[in-house]
C-alpha cells in the first residue's frame, strides 16, 4: 500500500504550496520512487472552468479533460506522476457526488452528514488519486488552516491517519515574516497555525518555514518547542532568487527529502539530480536576452498564463537565453510596444475585450515578419487577420466576438450548438492531430501524429479552407480522421503559427515543448538579424 504525504498551509496563502509538494515529489521521484499527486481545493465550485482567470489564474486541463487547479502544472513539470481528473477534487464535486448518492437513496434512513458523509467521500478521493504501484501519494489540502471551508478535508485527513497507522506524515507549511520594524523574524503567526492544526487532532510531522530571510538556529528551536515538531523536522524554505525550478535543490541541500524517507520508513538512495541541477546552472547564467511580448487581458492576475509563461521559460533556458517577458494589456493600445518584442505570443482567452488589439499584434507581425505564436484564441486572431489583410474579407471575424460578421472564419464548433451549461462543456482535453510534412508544426515535432490538449469552442471554419490555403494560410495540422483544423501557419512568413490546443501544458523544464522551442528559437535568430 502506497504511504501518505499530506501538505497543509498556515497562516496565509500564496506560500508556495503547489510547489513545495511538487518539489518533494520530484525528490521522492528521484529516489527511484512511484508518486501519486492530489489536490483538494475547499470551494464550492464543481472545478475552476467556469473562474475567472483574475480569481483564479489559469485553468490546468487534463489529457482526460478535466479544467483543473493551476497546482497541477507544478505537478506535471515537477513529475512524472500521472495527471488526471484524479489528481483534483473541490469541495463542489464531493459534495455533489453525496447529494447525489442522497437522491439516489443509497443512504436511505440516514441524517447526511459532513461527518462521515463527506469525510467519507474526501477519503475516497485520496484512495482514488493513488494509482497502482505508488509507493507515495502527496496530497496537498487548498486554504489555509483555520479556514472554516477546509475543516472537513483536515477531519478527513485526520481520520485517515487514524485509520493507516504508520502510513502518513504530515507537512505544515507556515510563513515566518521578517517585520522590518523590530528587525526580526516574528514565529508567532507559524506558531499560531500549528496549534490550529493541533485543535483539529493533526500534529505535523514536519515544519517547512517560508521566508524572506533564512532562519537561524534558535529560531528553528523556539518553533521546534512550542510546536511540538522535532528540531531535526523543522526547516525554512527562504524565497529563492532566480526561478521556481531552484526550490527542489534548495529542499535537497537542507534534507528534506531525507526527513521525510526517514519518517515513512522510505529507502534514502539517491539518484543523480544533474539534468536539473544543469538545467537550473543554465537558466542562472544565460548567454543573452530575448524579448517576448504576450499580448493579453488578463496579465494583472499573475498566474493567468502560468503554463504560457513557463513554457517560454523552458525554452529560452535550453537555448541558453534569459527571458524577458513584456506583458501587453490587449485592450489598452498595445501597439507601442511592439517594437519592444523580438516575438509575440497571443495566448488564449474569451469574450471580445481585447480582441482588436490582438488582431492589431498578429497584423503587425504578419507585415514585420517578427515571428508569433497564437494558442487557442491566439490561432483564431491570427486567421481572422488573414482574413481581413489578405483574403480582403472586410469584417471578418469570429462568431464569437461577432454573430453577425459576413465572413465568419472562425465559428461554433458543430458539437456546440446545443450545449447549455457553462461548466465543463468546452471541447476539452486531448486529442490526436496529423501534421502536415514540411510544415513548421512538423519540422518542430518531427512526428507526424501528435496528442494536444483542448479547451474552447470555436473552430476553423472549412468553408474558407481553400481560399486560404491558395492565399498562403496553411492548415497545417488537422485532428486525426477529420477535416477539424488544429494549426494554422502563414507559409509566407519566418515563423507564424497558431495552434488550436495547448502546448503550454505539457512543457516541463527539461524538455521543452517543440513548438515553444522552436518559437523561441526563430525569436533569438530575429533578434539577431535586428540587432
Ligand atoms: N474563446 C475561444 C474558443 O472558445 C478560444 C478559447 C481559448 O483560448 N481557450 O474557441
Amino acid at each position: 500500500m502506497s504511504q501518505y504525504i499530506f501538505v497543509t498551509g498556515g497562516v496565509c496563502s500564496s506560500l508556495g504550496k503547489g510547489l513545495t509538494a511538487a518539489s518533494i515529489a520530484m525528490l521522492l521521484e528521484h529516489r527511484g520512487l512511484k508518486i501519486s499527486m492530489l489536490k483538494l481545493d475547499p470551494y464550492l465550485n464543481v472545478d475552476p472552468g467556469t473562474m475567472n482567470p483574475f480569481q483564479h489564474g489559469e485553468v490546468y486541463v487534463t489529457d482526460d479533460g478535466a479544467e483543473t487547479d493551476l497546482d497541477l502544472g507544478h505537478y506535471y513539470r515537477f513529475t512524472s506522476s500521472p495527471i488526471s481528473k484524479a489528481t483534483n477534487a473541490t469541495s463542489g464535486q464531493i459534495y455533489d457526488t453525496v447529494i447525489k448518492k442522497e437522491r439516489r437513496g443509497d443512504y436511505l434512513g440516514k441524517t447526511v452528514q459532513v461527518i462521515p458523509h463527506i469525510t467519507d467521500e474526501i477519503k475516497n478521493r485520496i484512495l482514488a488519486a493513488t494509482c497502482p504501484d505508488t509507493d507515495v501519494t502527496i496530497v496537498e489540502i487548498g486554504g489555509t488552516v483555520g479556514d472554516i471551508e477546509s475543516n472537513p478535508f483536515m477531519e478527513a485527513i485526520r481520520q485517515f491517519r487514524y485509520e493507516h497507522p504508520g502510513k502518513c506524515a504530515n507537512v505544515h507549511l507556515a510563513y515566518v515574516p521578517y517585520l522590518k520594524a523590530a528587525g526580526e523574524l516574528k514565529t508567532k503567526p507559524a506558531q499560531h497555525s500549528v496549534q490550529l492544526l493541533r485543535q483539529i487532532g493533526i500534529i505535523p510531522d514536519v515544519l517547512i518555514c517560508r521566508c524572506e530571510r533564512p532562519l537561524s538556529d534558535s529560531i528553528k528551536k523556539k518553533l521546534s518547542l512550542f510546536s511540538n515538531v522535532p528540531l531535526d523536522m523543522v526547516f525554512d524554505e527562504p524565497d529563492v532568487k532566480h526561478s521556481i525550478y531552484e526550490v527542489p535543490i534548495e529542499l535537497h541541500e537542507a534534507k528534506v527529502d531525507d526527513a521525510i524517507c526517514r519518517l515513512l520508513g522510505l529507502p534514502t538512495a539517491q539518484k543523480d539530480l544533474s539534468k536539473w541541477l544543469s538545467m537550473v546552472e543554465a537558466l542562472k547564467n544565460p548567454k543573452a536576452t530575448i524579448r517576448v511580448g504576450i499580448v493579453g487581458k488578463y496579465l494583472k492576475h499573475k498566474d493567468a498564463y502560468k503554463s504560457v509563461f513557463e513554457a517560454l521559460y523552458h525554452a529560452a533556458t535550453a537555448e541558453n537565453h534569459k527571458l524577458e517577458i513584456i506583458t501587453i494589456e490587449s485592450d489598452k493600445d498595445p501597439e507601442k510596444a511592439f517594437a519592444k518584442c523580438d516575438g509575440i505570443l497571443v495566448p488564449g482567452g474569451f469574450g471580445d475585450r481585447g480582441w482588436e488589439g490582438q488582431l492589431a499584434a498578429a497584423k503587425h507581425c504578419r507585415e514585420t515578419h517578427l515571428p508569433y505564436f497564437g494558442i487557442c484564441l491566439g490561432m483564431q486572431v491570427l486567421v481572422v487577420d488573414f482574413a481581413r489583410e489578405v483574403l480582403k474579407l472586410k469584417d471578418a471575424n469570429s462568431t464569437e466576438m461577432d454573430p453577425k460578421t459576413p465572413h465568419p472564419i472562425i465559428s461554433l464548433l458543430s458539437e456546440q450548438k446545443n450545449v447549455e451549461d457553462l461548466g465543463g462543456t468546452m471541447r476539452l482535453g486531448s486529442y490526436p492531430c496529423v501534421l502536415k510534412t514540411s510544415s513548421k508544426a512538423h519540422t518542430a515535432y518531427t512526428e507526424k501524429l501528435i496528442n494536444e490538449r483542448h479547451r474552447h469552442r470555436f473552430e476553423f471554419n472549412n468553408a474558407y479552407k481553400a481560399d486560404a490555403e491558395k492565399a498562403g494560410l496553411s492548415i497545417a495540422g488537422t485532428l486525426e480522421n477529420h477535416n477539424l483544423c488544429e494549426i494554422a501557419e502563414n507559409t509566407t512568413h519566418p515563423w507564424m503559427v497558431g495552434v488550436q490546443f495547448h502546448p503550454e501544458f505539457k512543457s516541463k523544464p527539461t524538455s521543452p515543448h517543440p513548438l515553444f522551442h522552436h518559437f523561441i528559437k526563430a525569436t533569438i535568430a530575429h533578434a539577431h538579424s535586428s540587432h
